[in-house]
């Protein structure tokens, strides 16, 4: 008598069973292992011949109460199949890589589903290892965070770029209309900066670009205030609590830093250093509520500090501005 496909599968079917890249262990109705394939056995660091016949909450203690449990009740009992992924329970079985005892429990995903034979009800619990996606997984979350993280900061100079400026000038100025606050707002350009790359190379006015950014944004001590490239050579200071004369306080004193790193200017400059000039303004309920009239105050004492000389600081509501 020639066997049957049907046999030849049946003989081959526990074999296969133990190549499977994940765990199975099937229970009888009361809880008994009768099979754990061969990916269990390094992982649990338990043969299958020393846990068959034994109640898998005998085996993991640990598993009484938790949500594997209350999956093979459901399946024994009503017939109900569970997913647990793996994000709803702490891996909840004790396996490890094989051959490590210590080291961290590798990540679970278990479905439990009941099946019937004759009248003898089982369940299987099928374990796979998603270590590998938790990995990947949160590897995206990272780059997707740095990604995030990188455009709003400025490619050149490293500190905020215009686009977090925006987003940090509209939440500021809200945040002081209900707090009824005070916000600054430092608008601040480089002088001359046109003689300077004309003289030394666009190449050393980057890095010229790149000093003044660094020197403003050690001036700035508060953790809320903002320093950010607001575009070309011009640069913008956010600073929330802040009264307008605290403010022009805080401009002259960047003013004066920058001069006094004595950066040797172009000839055709109006100063023999690289120096600032910037214009403030600060929030105000009745005027200056609103981004786009808080940024024009500040424009316009820009251009008077500009018009004044250059290597000064002007306020909204000067003689001068
Ligand atoms: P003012 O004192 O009136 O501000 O004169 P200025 O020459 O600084 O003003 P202007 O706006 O005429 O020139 C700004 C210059 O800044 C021109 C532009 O080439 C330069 N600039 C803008 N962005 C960059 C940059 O990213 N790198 C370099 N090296 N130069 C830049
Ligand atoms: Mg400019
Ligand atoms: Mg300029």
């Amino acid at each position: 008598m020639t066997p049957t496909d049907s046999d030849t599968a049946n003989d081959l079917s526990p074999r296969a069973l133990n190549l499977v890249n994940s765990g199975i262990i099937v229970l009888d109705a009361h809880h008994k292992i009768v099979l754990w394939n061969g990916w269990m056995v390094p992982r649990s660091a338990r043969a299958a011949a020393r846990v068959r016949e034994r109640p898998l909450f005998e085996v993991f203690p640990e598993l009484r109460g938790s949500r594997v449990e209350a999956a093979v009740l459901a399946a024994l009992t009503d017939g109900a199949s569970t997913v647990i992924p793996q994000t709803e329970s702490r891996a909840p079985f004790p396996l490890r890589e094989a051959g490590s005892f210590d080291g961290p429990r590798i990540e679970q995903a278990v479905t439990v589903t009941p099946f019937r034979d004759g009248e003898q009800r089982y369940c299987m619990i099928e374990i796979r290892d998603v270590s590998g996606t938790v990995e990947r997984e949160k590897r995206l979350l990272d780059h997707a965070e740095s990604l995030r993280a990188r455009s709003y900061v400025d490619g050149l100079t490293g500190i905020a770029n215009r686009r977090y400026f925006d987003v940090a000038l509209d939440r500021e100025l809200r945040r002081a209309q209900r707090m009824k606050g005070e916000l600054s707002l430092l608008l601040i350009d480089i002088d001359s900066f046109k003689a300077y790359n004309d003289h030394f190379g666009h190449q050393q006015g980057d890095t010229c670009l790149s000093t003044v950014a660094q020197a403003l944004a050690a001036k700035l001590k508060r953790p809320a205030d903002v320093a950010a490239r607001y575009g070309g050579e011009e640069f913008a200071a956010i600073l929330p609590d802040t009264s307008l004369e605290q403010a022009r306080l805080h401009a002259n004193a960047i003013r004066e830093h920058v001069a006094g790193l004595a950066l040797q200017h172009a000839a055709a400059a109006h100063w023999p250093m690289v120096t600032l000039s910037i214009g403030v303004a600060s929030f105000d309920r009745e005027r200056l509520h609103e981004v786009p009239a808080l940024i024009e105050a500040a424009d316009k004492a820009l251009y008077a500090a500009k018009h004044g000389g250059r290597n000064r600081v002007v306020v909204d509501g000067d003689p001068s501005a």
